[in-house]
């Protein structure tokens, strides 16, 4: 593991245009459930059968009582050591940028700058009719939270199962992936279309696929290194060595 490890540095510091793609894997470690593998309360619901238009049609009381939950959790957590040390390697030029699928928002609590949520942020939410948007500082307390301008539903600023990502954000990943030499791909299970095509977009260009993860994903076949493991421990013994190379 630390001669990969060593390899995967210097990989890393030799690029041109490294950048990272995270799943939800990331913010495990801060207390934040992955989909594949939810605990509590809401084990009995699949996330397919919440986060979709219809589920919201059909009950949005029910999907925002899960959304709030899932808000509670992210406005307790804290970004752990993988974000910190993708920021780090931001500031020391060493990553360009974090293209992300989650929507906690702590690749930016954490200090990212460039972030490219695919995802939307769970923080926000959008009226359904007028598109007043407003983001949360703590959990709503009226369940479904309504319009303060039309009183219409409000719904979270997220991208559901079977809608299209936000054009923008999407463009702005292509972009990034297309100038790729190496990607870092942390905590994603990888199923998750149409985002899980930036890995492929670097791969298909020549570009170099490293996996960080506790599990074989359906990247692991496209990854010339596989790096098996948390990614808050496995990111700090790459910090150490990309830094110690970096700044001597
Ligand atoms: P996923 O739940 O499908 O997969 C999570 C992946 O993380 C798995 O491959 C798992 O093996 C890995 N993992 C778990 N703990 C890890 C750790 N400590 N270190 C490294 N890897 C770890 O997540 P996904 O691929 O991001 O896709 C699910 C969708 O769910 C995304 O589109 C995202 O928007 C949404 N989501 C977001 C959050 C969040 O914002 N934190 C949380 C749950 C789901
Ligand atoms: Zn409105």
């Amino acid at each position: 593991m630390q001669n990969i490890l060593k390899d995967v540095a210097k990989m890393i510091i030799g690029s041109r245009y490294c950048i990272a793609f995270t799943g939800a894997g990331i913010s495990a470690e801060s207390g934040i459930p992955t989909f594949r593998g939810a605990g509590g309360l809401w084990e009995k619901y699949k996330p397919e059968e919440l986060a979709t238009p219809e589920a919201f049609t059909r009950n949005p009381k029910l999907v925002w009582e899960w959304y709030k939950w899932r808000l509670e959790l992210v406005f307790k957590a804290k970004p752990n050591p993988a974000h910190k040390v993708l920021a780090r390697l931001e500031e020391l030029g060493v990553i360009k940028c974090v293209i992300t699928q989650n929507v906690d928002g702590l690749h930016r609590e954490a200090g990212s700058k460039c972030v490219v949520e695919l995802h939307g942020n769970i923080r926000r939410a959008r009226c359904i009719k007028c598109g007043y948007t407003i983001t949360w500082d703590k959990p709503p307390e009226e369940i479904p939270p309504r319009c303060p301008q039309c009183r219409s539903l409000l719904r979270p600023d997220v991208v559901w199962f079977g809608e299209p990502l936000p054009e923008n954000e999407w463009r702005k990943a292509v972009e990034h992936a297309s100038k790729a030499d190496v990607i870092i791909v942390i905590g994603t299970s990888g199923v998750v279309y149409p985002a899980a095509m930036i890995p492929y977009i670097v791969k298909e260009r020549g570009g170099v696929v490293i996996e960080v993860n506790v599990q074989d994903t359906a990247i692991t076949n496209i990854a010339d290194y596989v790096l098996r493991g948390k990614a808050g421990k496995i990111m700090v013994k790459l910090y150490e060595l990309i830094k110690r190379e970096v700044t001597s």
